[in-house]
């Protein structure tokens, strides 16, 4: 078997149990991140940085018997251009950004390179991580490996392709409206997004600060769980952080499901889904049966106002999370201007792509002197309702289980000329973010894709505010149970 086809799990082994080294695993994954560059997933790869801290990594499994060593230590993972790092570019795929170097790396990339993690590379993704499908990165759409006429989702396109297609066996991703699950399921992946303040935010080149939240690409939800414990702790640097003790995600894997009670939120079955979406969704639910869950019917009755109140919200965090983008004190300046005031404009004019100045004119508008009581203050309301029918449903079940997304993925072009029909991708993500709690996206069937045929589907799992142990051993059960996690496209 390859090498890069390893599961985090088995490469933790083999490195523990000295079969294979750190630096042969670097290797081995930069020449298949060399051999399908053509994917572009990936910003900025630096081999003789990722080569040195894969030796670094040896070195430590190596001395002391090992006992100085994480269990992954000498596991190699990729981070999501949004992450700001010491030894690689940070650009959050942004003309804006280009060539920025950051003086200091982001928590949750400090906590994995602490727990002996080697860095491969940055990863591609949608602008400042706005889109649904990573034709809004400054450096050109990411392909998806199931079908290179397809969009791999957004925004975490990159980090999606680059777990697909065995370019790393993990890799970090955010999610602010259903950047990590919307593109793991368009790619036939495990993307997980915890609970909102679970994850530091500190170093995340922020969009919209109420929403942002770290998380992983894997290929199975027992991979997540054993990233999650070296990534997931307190930080003192993020004011939202939760002053939670760090805790053993992998501890529930072995969950019995006998009796779970599964929520189904009815109105997602709406005729918004379509069909092979739909049998793909109802096929994994009645595995869950099999398995001994039982499924009861729930209702978030006004998830459907996500997409507006998150249109509104988003917008008007991300207009004030980017003027900071100044031409002043870091990132693109431009070369000719009269005035201070002139700098500024023409330096943001040239340095952000379309979608964000469509974020900041929206954002700068909802929060202007006499809309702001009847979009943003009406929208944060709605919010509000909508996490307390989250509150409501899990008083009822276990887990929340439906689509991730109405279709497959689609092609490029078919929807980037429609920001509302692009917008509308996120339409079951969405409402688990405005509440705030962890969901994840595991594959779970294929759909008919207008091109090639078959492109993956996924299941969304979502849980009660800091349950992502219990999330993780729901999805576990099913993979063990089935075998869609371990598809490949074919070629990688
Ligand atoms: N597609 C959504 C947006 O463009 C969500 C993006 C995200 O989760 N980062 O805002």
């Amino acid at each position: 078997m390859e090498i890069a086809h390893c599961s985090v799990a088995e490469l933790s082994r083999a490195l523990g149990g000295r079969e294979v080294s750190a630096v042969e695993l670097a290797r081995a994954h930069l020449d298949r991140i060399e051999a399908h560059r053509g994917l572009n997933a990936f910003l900025d790869v630096r081999p003789e940085v990722t080569l040195a801290q894969a030796a670094a990594a040896d070195l430590r499994l190596a001395s002391n018997g090992g006992a100085d060593a994480t269990p992954l230590t000498g596991v190699p993972i990729a981070h999501k251009d949004i992450f700001v790092t010491k030894d690689f570019c940070s650009t959050a795929a942004s003309k804006i950004l280009r060539g920025y170097r950051s003086p200091f790396d982001a928590t949750v990339v400090d906590n994995l390179k602490q727990a002996g993690m080697v860095t491969l590379g940055k990863l591609n993704c949608d602008e400042f991580a706005m889109g649904s499908s990573n034709e809004n990165s400054a450096f050109g759409n990411v392909l998806n490996p199931w079908d290179v006429g397809a969009v791999p989702g957004g925004s975490s396109g990159g980090s999606a392709a680059a777990v697909a297609a065995c370019l790393a066996p993990v890799a970090t991703a955010t999610d602010t409206g259903g950047s990590i699950r919307e593109p793991a399921a368009f790619t036939g992946i495990t993307g997980t997004k915890p609970t909102y303040g679970r994850p530091s935010r500190w170093g995340m080149i922020a969009f919209a600060s109420s929403l942002d939240t770290a998380g992983l690409m894997a290929r199975s939800a027992e991979d997540t769980a054993l990233v999650f414990n070296q990534m997931l702790g307190f930080d003192p640097k993020d004011s939202t952080s939760v002053n939670r003790p760090r805790e053993d995600y992998t501890r529930l894997l072995n969950l019995d499901i006998k009796g779970l009670k599964i929520g189904v939120p009815t109105h997602f079955f709406g005729n918004l889904l379509q069909p092979d979406v739909e049998a793909a969704v109802r096929e994994a639910l009645a595995e869950y049966q099999r398995l001994g869950a039982i499924l009861v019917d729930i209702s978030l009755p006004n998830a459907e106002l996500g997409i507006p109140v998150y249109y509104v919200v988003a917008p008007a965090e991300a207009s004030s999370n980017l003027s900071r983008f100044d031409g002043v004190r870091y990132g693109h300046r431009a070369q000719e201007y009269g005035d201070v005031a002139d700098m500024i404009k023409k330096s943001r004019s040239e340095g952000f792509g379309a979608e964000p100045k469509r974020r900041i004119l929206v954002g700068t508008y909802v929060l202007s002197h006499g809309y702001y009581d009847a979009y943003y203050i009406k929208a944060q309301k709605v919010r509000r309702i909508i996490a307390d029918e989250f509150t409501r449903a899990f008083s009822r079940c276990d887990v929340i289980a439906g689509p991730v997304t109405m279709s497959v993925a689609f092609a490029f072009g078919e929807k980037a000329a429609d920001p509302v029909a692009m917008y509308m991708a996120d339409y079951y993500t969405v409402p688990g973010s405005l509440a705030g709690v962890p969901s994840m996206s595991i594959p779970c069937g294929f759909g008919a894709g207008p091109v090639n045929g078959k492109r993956p589907v996924g299941l969304q799992l979502i849980a009660n505010y800091f349950d992502e142990a219990r999330m993780l051993g729901v999805a576990h059960a099913y993979q063990r149970a089935t075998d869609w996690h371990l598809r490949r496209p074919a070629g990688y």
